[in-house]
């Protein structure tokens, strides 16, 4: 016999009638005995929490990173030990520039959000599925991004923005070469590569750095589309694509890449290492295969998993670290202040967001504090000591044995606002450019010039003298496209 279940209030009461208001008379006003009611209202007016500004839509799935190679020589973080090592993982996709009810094939940078819930922590890597971006300094990003939403007024997308934005900041020529190549519309989450894409950091036992950019090679193959396939595709068609693969058991896959530079070559080499608007060319630095990441398990609720997944640069374990990437550092901050806005002060607690390890720390209190915030450290860390230091036994103490090696500045590094105006802007959008297949650099020119043709002469011109820049052939190609 089924147990029935009884609908209750939130807290807890059953409840004997739901299809009906409480009325005075028939016909007449509703009266304040409706609490019910207004619970119901009242939930229902606060589903939605703030939208992320960036990465809205997002596509999430949890699976597991599986370790290949034994990398305790270059880091401390345990779930980097060992081979055949498991470690849960939780990814989400996302696109950038639209919100949460925006399509799914656009032309736009996928994001890749990746968490391993390892055993001494939450591991972020928080990357895209280009391997550069648009800009390398932070004070840029509000201004980036602001140009490619809505229009203010018409509240309607204006690619002209997009490129008055770009005419004047050149460094974004190597990731626009990228969004408007073929790779611009992934034909599924599952056909495209991830990259850490900024210039992450490992230590180990011995204090010695390695400067590490990590790459997601898809086992899926690259599959993309055009403009005009992409058109036809349903508002939803990746959401669709991921959920049925993982829930018919295809299981998505990517080879785990690094790229290893030491402290010593990064000081010789001829291109900053820290510059988010440039690779590591493979013939410098060669990929290194350690892992196999596999999405195998579908959300059981969106709005719990994906929409309150909080990921953050900032969330790192002993072993791997930061660098002076100035984009990476300026997102140390924006993240975990982003999540504190939408989700509270106590967004780690959430199932989705919590390690899998005991928290213990003299944080306490504040909007929501959950209990069992970790199986070990009970409900707001029950009544155990709030300060610290403290005279008591058992009471959780540093580890000094985790400190990340010192990090010595460069000679003479005064304190000031760099220009990289004379940074080159231009000899890797060029490289990508010449690997391009003549159909390649068609499409490629025919996407530019679309968005392009809606911008002031003005633009148009400078645009194309940063095309040419890059390669004459490029140049010429699109203002072939943009006269054509
Ligand atoms: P390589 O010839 O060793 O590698 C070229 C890389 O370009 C491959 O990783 C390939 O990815 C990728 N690629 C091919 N077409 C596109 C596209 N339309 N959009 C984005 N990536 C694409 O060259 P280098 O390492 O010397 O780099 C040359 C240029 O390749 C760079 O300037 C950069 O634009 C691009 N690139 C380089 C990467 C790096 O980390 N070095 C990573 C990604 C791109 P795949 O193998 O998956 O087909």
């Amino acid at each position: 016999m089924t147990k029935t279940t009884y609908l209750t209030t939130a807290n807890g009461a059953p409840i004997a009638e739901d299809n009906n208001s409480i009325s005075a008379g028939e016909h007449g006003p509703l009266t304040f005995d409706n609490y019910r009611l207004f619970e119901k209202l009242a939930h229902f007016n606060r589903e939605r929490i703030p939208e992320r500004i960036v990465h809205a839509r997002g596509y999430g799935a949890h699976g597991t990173f599986t370790l290949t190679k034994d990398l305790s020589d270059l880091s401390l973080a345990k779930f980097l030990h060992g081979t055949n090592k498991k470690t849960d993982i939780f990814l989400r996709f996302s696109t950038v520039a639209g919100g949460q009810d925006s399509g799914d094939f656009v032309r736009d940078v996928r994001g890749f959000a990746l968490r391993f819930y390892t055993e001494e922590g939450n591991y972020d890597i928080v990357g895209n599925n280009t391997p550069v971006f648009f800009v390398r300094d932070p004070a840029k990003f509000p201004d980036f991004i602001h140009s490619q939403k809505k229009d203010p007024k018409t509240n309607l997308p204006e690619p002209a923005h997009h490129y008055e934005f770009w005419a004047s900041n050149p460094q974004s020529m190597h990731q626009i070469t990228i969004l408007m190549s073929d790779r611009g519309i992934p034909k599924s989450l599952r056909h495209m590569n991830g990259y850490g894409s900024h210039t992450l950091s490992m230590w180990n036992d011995k204090g010695e750095r390695v400067w590490v950019k990590w790459h997601f090679k898809t086992n899926q193959g690259i599959e993309t589309l055009t403009n005009e396939e992409a058109a036809k595709m349903p508002a939803d068609g990746m959401q669709a694509d991921l959920v049925h693969s993982i829930d018919k058991g295809d299981f998505p896959s990517w080879s785990v890449k690094i790229q290893v530079m030491t402290e010593d070559q990064a000081k010789r080499y001829a291109i900053n290492p820290f510059d988010l608007t440039k690779v590591w060319p493979h013939s410098d630095f060669p990929l290194m295969e350690i892992g196999q990441l596999e999405l195998n398990r579908n959300v059981e609720n969106y709005f719990a998993e994906t929409e309150q997944a909080a990921f953050a640069p900032s969330n790192m374990v002993p072993g791997v670290g930061a660098s002076p990437d100035k984009m990476l550092q300026g997102r140390l901050f924006a993240y975990a202040d982003a999540h504190r806005y939408r989700l509270g002060v106590n967004n780690q607690q959430l199932p989705v967001n919590r390690p899998q390890c005991p928290v213990h720390n003299y944080q306490r209190d504040g909007l929501m504090a959950q209990g069992a915030q970790c199986p070990f450290s009970g409900h707001n860390q029950n009544s155990s000591v709030n300060f610290y230091p403290n005279d008591r036994e058992d009471t959780p103490k540093p580890k000094p044995e985790v400190a990340e090696p010192p990090m010595p500045l460069a000679e003479n590094a005064w304190i000031k606002a760099y220009d990289t105006r004379d940074e080159d802007n231009y000899s890797q959008a060029g490289e990508l450019f010449r690997l391009m297949s003549e159909d390649q650099k068609q499409q490629l020119a025919r996407n530019i010039a679309g968005g392009l043709g809606r911008a002031t002469e003005s633009v148009q011109k400078r645009m194309i003298q940063h095309f040419t820049l890059c390669d004459p052939d490029y140049g010429m190609r699109v203002q072939a496209e943009l006269e054509g």
